[in-house]
């Protein structure tokens, strides 16, 4: 499960940021999740949650954004937004795909008073 680890991260981030920008009270943060990240945005809200407890960051909300990730098939070169129920290409059915974009995980935004 590689979603504590991200939100380990993520609050070293934050709280790296707050640090060098001088944000005193952060009231929530929100993360952009390509959907094609690996990352499920269900499981991401409840390790930050397990990660943030107990911090100063308990009480800041948490907003998970997912981007719709594109991707382009090998055989055909036909760019498409990727369907993760059915990843074949709509042009041709091939399933020899290359993602696009959609397989990262930004932080967004810092939400301060
Ligand atoms: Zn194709």
């Amino acid at each position: 499960m590689h979603e504590l680890g991200i939100c380990d991260a993520l609050l070293k981030m934050v709280r790296s940021i707050a640090k060098d920008e001088g944000l005193e009270e952060i009231k929530g943060i929100s993360v952009e999740v390509g959907s094609l990240s690996g990352v499920v945005p269900a499981y991401l809200a409840d390790c930050w949650t397990a990660v943030a407890e107990g911090t100063e960051l308990e009480k800041a909300s948490f907003t998970v954004d997912v981007l719709e990730g594109t991707a382009a098939c090998m055989d055909c070169g036909e760019e498409f937004v990727a369907n993760l129920e059915d990843l074949h290409c709509p042009s041709c059915g091939s399933d020899k795909l290359k993602p696009l974009t959609g397989r990262d995980l930004t932080l967004k935004e810092i939400l301060v008073e």
